[in-house]
């Protein structure tokens, strides 16, 4: 490591379980984050300045003045520009240690995720948290899934590789909730979609470095009204559409 990269990265080091030993884990990381929004945004940012060596970045959507409620990543002066440019800009001059590959389309299925060691959904809607799911399933990479609506907050991380009995994002959610919406009809509350990016940004970093006890099948519940966080742990579904046996 640099110098640069030492004096950088000095906090990590004074934490026991991560170290030069995690930190180097960190900085030969790949995450690809689907979506450059309120979650994947905002993940982005802490995991790269936290020195995650690789992100891919995908969103195919513009700044809007709307999206400024939440979407720390931006400011005023980006409302109009496309959301990966503005992302790429604010990582780079926030750490530019690191690599950032950003891709202005919406992530779809033709686009591989088995050169990532995980991957981040911030997407806002059911069919690509759906194909994410296959994807991540079929390519052995582990998903760490956050969503948000008002007050509330989920995060969990799924698909851990090699384990059979852990659950996938449908074992949780076979079939889009009817009364499915998303933050554009809903309204959010800004913290909270922190709160739920701060998390999936944490349940990225304990897999990078190797802390992965009861890491994966675990949904975290936030009710930001009343303040109640609640975790409940996650079942594997014999009959889910995506793991289940078919
Ligand atoms: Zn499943």
């Amino acid at each position: 490591m640099t110098p640069e990269q030492i004096e950088r990265y000095k906090r990590h080091f004074l934490v026991k379980e991560i170290g030069g030993h995690g930190q180097k884990k960190l900085l030969d990381a790949h995450v690809l984050i689907v979506g450059a929004g309120a979650l994947g945004g905002v993940a982005a940012r802490i995991l790269a300045a936290s020195g995650v060596g690789r992100l891919t970045i995908f969103d195919d959507d513009k700044v809007d003045v709307s999206n400024l409620q939440r979407q720390t990543q931006f400011s005023s002066r980006d409302v109009g520009d496309w959301k990966v440019a503005a992302l790429f800009r604010g990582l780079s001059a926030l750490n530019p240690d690191i690599r950032i590959d950003v891709v202005q389309e919406r992530w779809t299925p033709d686009a591989t995720l088995a050169e990532a060691d995980l991957v981040l959904d911030g997407s806002d809607n059911f069919e690509t948290r759906f194909a994410l799911n296959a994807s991540s399933l079929a390519e052995g990479v582990p998903l760490v899934s956050g969503a948000v609506a008002g007050w509330t907050g989920q995060v969990m991380a799924v698909n851990a590789p090699h384990d059979e009995n852990c659950p996938c994002y449908q074992c949780f959610v076979p079939a889009e909730p009817p009364d499915a919406g998303n933050c554009k009809d809903l309204g959010v509350v800004g913290a909270i979609t922190h709160l739920v990016a701060s998390q999936q940004a944490l349940l990225a970093t304990r897999y990078l470095i190797g802390e992965t006890e009861n890491l994966f099948g675990r949904l975290l519940l936030i009710e930001g009204l009343t303040g109640a966080f609640r975790t409940v742990k996650l079942p594997k579904d014999p009959a889910c559409p995506a793991c289940g046996a078919k």
